[in-house]
């Protein structure tokens, strides 16, 4: 073992993507300036760039970029304007900040079982749709549960769903893009997403009057929503008449993500390719399966979940995970990990939490592993064998 701790030919997966070079002369251009606000500019401020560039990716009519996917998720809540304790259906396989932005919305979270496949489980669902007020999905992981039935369902009952596609951009449902699909979607720039810049989110939407009044509350403050393209009869409408939360995105943060705009279909496409090329190494275990793509997802992943299949105890699952370690991979065992926030049992904010045994045992044998879309193909196979040699030490 190296003497960072690293086994030595382990690869790194949890080091950043460098930023392209095409970042920094505007940087500097920002420095010099100092303009970095985004409503100093009358016109071609980088955020507003940015929002038009990636409404024209996603084929949205409206984006709007805020400080976090979070932000993203909360504004999103704030716009469909629910009453105060509106209940909010979410997949109880998430990260604690999914949850966490329901309650800043004044709104009650109902987790929603999910199933061996990291998905939400469609009776369970079914089954709590009627209380529900609003729907969020989070395709945790980059895992899209089956947008045409909820969509069928919700459409059916008049109930708005909006997309946490954090992980999940460049990820296609049945030729749509997800994020397109329910009324508002929410995405990550945050550094462990496809495109890094630190911390930073946006929102799509075709809906006019949701796009107005996330753009007000998240900080276009007195006549700042002219600099949004569109939109003024319902921006004069709610103007000063919703608060201001503050949560914009800033000129630098722009600077560094569109730069990466152009760099996402071949990002999707190798992490795409590396994830299905360990999928199938870890497949030939009869102690590991790692569940398929659903036939109308065509997945965008930058890590590989996978399960411990058959009978595994507790202290088996542990001693795979510490010999993986001893190899110089880390291997995350969802619900064993102490406080693991994707583990929803350790969400304490919420009070009395419901039991949902279907998802606590996925995430008592679900594995997760970082794949970044820049790995070799020998630094792959360095990862599968050490996966493989662990499960052999704890099985064989
Ligand atoms: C990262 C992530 C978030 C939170 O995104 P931030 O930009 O860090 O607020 C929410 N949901 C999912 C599924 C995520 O992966």
């Amino acid at each position: 073992m190296a003497p960072d701790g690293h086994a030595p030919l382990a690869p790194n997966v949890y080091d950043a993507d460098p930023i392209p070079d095409a970042a920094r002369a505007e940087i500097d251009r920002l420095l010099t300036s100092g303009d970095l606000f985004r409503y100093t500019a009358p016109e071609g401020a980088p955020v507003a760039l940015l929002e038009a560039e990636f409404a024209a990716l996603m084929g949205s009519r409206y984006a709007l970029a805020v400080s976090s996917c979070s932000a993203a998720l909360f504004l999103s809540l704030k716009a469909l304007d629910l009453p105060r304790g509106a209940k909010v259906l979410i997949p109880a396989f998430t990260f604690a900040a999914v949850p966490s932005a329901v309650v800043h919305a004044d709104c009650t979270p109902v987790l929603v079982e999910v199933g061996a496949n990291y998905r939400v489980d469609l009776l369970d669902f079914a089954a709590k749709l009627p209380q529900a007020d609003a729907v969020l999905i989070s395709h945790m992981r980059g895992h899209t549960s089956d947008m045409d039935a909820i969509m069928a369902l919700c459409d059916e009952s008049g109930v708005p769903v909006v997309e946490d596609a954090a992980h999940s951009l460049g990820t296609v449902w049945g030729g749509r893009k997800i994020g397109t699909i329910g009324k508002v979607g929410c995405f990550s720039f945050q550094s462990y997403k496809l495109v890094n810049a630190g911390e930073g989110g946006i929102m799509v939407t075709d809906d006019p009057e949701i796009a107005a009044r996330a753009i007000i509350m998240s900080g276009a403050y007195e006549q700042n929503w002219k600099k949004h393209p569109g939109l003024q009869n319902s921006f004069g409408h709610w103007q000063n008449k919703l608060p201001l939360y503050n949560l914009r995105m800033q000129n630098l943060s722009a600077a560094v993500i569109r730069p990466q705009l152009p760099e996402i279909a071949d990002r999707v496409a190798k992490g795409r390719a590396n994830h299905d090329w360990v999928a199938d190494r870890l497949n030939q275990s009869p102690h590991l399966a790692v569940p398929p793509a659903l036939p109308q997802e065509e997945r965008a992943p930058d890590s590989i979940q996978f399960n411990l299949k058959g009978d595994w105890s507790d202290d088996e699952a542990l001693g795979f995970q510490s010999s993986a370690k001893k190899l110089g991979i880390t291997v995350q065992v969802f619900g064993l990990s102490e406080g693991n926030a994707r583990a929803y049992w350790n969400w304490q904010f919420l009070g009395d939490l419901p039991d949902l045994p279907q998802t606590r045992a996925m995430l008592m044998r679900a594995c997760d592993v970082r794949l970044p879309a820049r790995l070799t193909e020998s630094e792959l196979g360095y990862i599968a064998d050490a996966i493989l040699t662990a499960v052999r030490d704890v099985k064989d």
